[in-house]
């Protein structure tokens, strides 16, 4: 501050801020299914279940399966209760009384206080507490009352079992680098080698990937794919000359 009327001027701000009446209620956070992208998982809601609009979620095989934040918020408990209840749970503060617990975890992946965003891998599917076998028992509450939950804001279903798919934390780009040993890539106007070359990319350039589709099969540095990666409007290039960090497609990625 270089005058003291600053802070002043500052401090009499302040005052008019703190006496601005409460806002009301905010709007319910955007939920998405507690699981990573692409994912299907059944869903169980049943009128016995306590709280009652608390949902199960299960696959195959699914002990050990990694359980994301459904939404950002504030880790507020990391809490483990034994054999009974929960077991080990989470819960997340998303502001505005609205809270999500994940139950009967194996482990914990988190720390209370922390932040956590869509996607944010929170623990993994157990069987802990009152659990008869591994699944991963999810509620909403707002105000501490349990809600029936929403995912993208549409009520899941009540009562029943229904498969919902993951859409959080879904990228919409790739990205990968550019590995010839050597030479440059040519970049060609269609997903082929029969298409019109239209520019080249330097060896070790990073690239955006948009989406991925199936065209002539190119061997490569990376071994033989028909995958082309599209890295621009009408600009396609061979995926087998692409560090991915993936065989075949990236997940998340769209098909053109
Ligand atoms: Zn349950």
């Amino acid at each position: 501050m270089r005058r003291r009327w600053f802070s002043l001027a500052a401090a009499a701000l302040l005052a008019a801020i703190t006496l601005v009446p409460a806002a009301p209620a905010l709007a319910a956070p955007t939920f998405k299914v507690p699981f990573p992208c692409g994912q299907s998982w059944s869903g169980q809601t049943r009128s016995d279940h306590s709280p009652a609009y608390a949902i199960d979620f299960n696959r195959t095989d699914d002990l050990g399966d990694p359980v994301v934040a459904s939404a950002p918020g504030t880790v507020d408990r990391v809490t483990d209760l034994g054999g009974t209840s929960y077991g080990k749970y989470v819960r997340i503060d998303h502001g505005g009384g609205y809270t999500t617990y994940y139950a009967h975890l194996n482990g914990f992946n988190v720390s209370v206080g922390q932040s956590v965003g869509y996607g944010k891998v929170i623990g993994w599917v157990g069987s802990t507490g009152g659990s008869t076998g591994p699944h991963l028992h999810y509620e909403q509450r707002l105000n501490g009352n349990d809600i029936q939950a929403r995912f993208n804001g549409a009520l899941a279903l009540y009562w029943g079992t229904k498969t919902y798919t993951s859409d959080n934390n879904c990228s919409t780009t790739g990205s990968g680098t550019v590995n010839t040993a050597g030479g440059d890539l040519t970049v060609r106007s269609g997903p082929g080698t029969g298409y019109t070359a239209v520019g080249s990319i330097a060896d070790g350039t990073r690239v955006t990937i948009y989406c991925q589709t199936s065209g002539t099969s190119v061997t490569g540095t990376y071994g033989t794919s028909s995958i082309w990666d599209r890295i621009g409007s009408g600009r396609y290039i061979a995926d087998a000359y692409v560090y991915t960090g993936y065989d075949g497609y990236i997940p998340n990625v769209p098909r053109c």
